[in-house]
């Protein structure tokens, strides 16, 4: 299995300078889209196709903005929220199940139950989670099995993090491949954006967590979340020792 740990210098520009001109082209699109549906309803000569690609196209673009408006972050303080991770999970699970089962994909969930909370940004942290399932959807084209595991890891100096691992049994990937991982713009689908994993390491940096990745060729991948946990109320764990005083 190639093991790569993910590097993040290469993202810092990219967040810095999306948000300004992602709302610079977004702009100008919504208009040329209005005209062209305009255009298209009172010139019903011009062929069909060419229209349905024009209005792809800018879709396209306009997808590509929105991941760039996720990877920018002006204030990452602001939408903090204590997240329970497996429940989280289950609920976006709920609204993927019938995708997930269309493409013939076992999914398997093996949820701790306990979790500590999480701090952070609930709808960047929705949107790994989504990016991370949609990319093993599409490495299994035939089907296959995924399987999410929850889980927290303690350490010594009573801090801990959440694991959160999302495996499939997909094509995998060979070394080139992982080590361009994050990379904006990287991407080896014929639709795909290249902006998924990049806003996903910069939403778990922000947060001082990692994403490991773990993958095969013609074997699967497994992506590894650590998260830092909220640290529990000091002393609560020995709240019954105080209360004999
Ligand atoms: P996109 O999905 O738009 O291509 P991503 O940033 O989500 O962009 O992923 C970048 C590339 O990483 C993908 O095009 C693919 O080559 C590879 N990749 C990501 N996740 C997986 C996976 N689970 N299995 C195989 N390859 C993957
Ligand atoms: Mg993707």
């Amino acid at each position: 299995m190639e093991r790569e740990l993910i590097r993040s210098e290469k993202l810092k520009v990219v967040g810095e300078m999306s948000a300004g001109f992602a709302h610079e082209i977004k702009n100008p699109l919504t208009t040329i889209k209005g005209f062209i549906q305009l255009f298209y309803e009172q010139n019903g000569h011009v062929k069909e196709n060419y229209y349905q690609l024009v209005i792809e196209e800018i879709d396209r673009v306009n997808n590509i903005m929105n991941d760039l408006l996720n990877i920018a972050n002006p204030n990452p303080e602001e939408k903090k929220a204590e997240i329970n991770i497996d429940q989280m999970l289950e609920d976006i699970l709920a609204l993927y199940s019938s995708h997930i089962y269309k493409n013939h994909i076992d999914l398997e969930t093996f949820f701790h139950g306990s979790l500590p909370v999480v701090e952070m940004d609930a709808n960047k942290l929705k949107q790994v989670f989504i990016n991370l399932i949609q990319n093993g959807i599409e490495a299994m084209p035939d089907g296959g099995r995924m399987n999410i595991r929850t889980t927290v890891e303690d350490e010594t100096d009573n801090s801990s993090h959440v694991i959160i691992q999302v495996e499939d049994t997909g094509v995998g990937m060979d070394k080139e491949t992982i080590e361009k991982l994050g990379t904006p713009f990287f991407t080896t689908k014929k639709t795909g954006t290249g902006l998924g994993l990049t806003t996903s390491y910069r939403v778990i940096e922000e947060v001082d967590g990692a994403l490991n990745v773990s993958s095969e060729q013609g074997k699967g991948t497994a992506f590894t979340i650590y998260l830092p946990a909220k640290p529990a109320v000091k002393g609560s764990r020995t709240s019954a020792d105080k209360a004999e005083k």
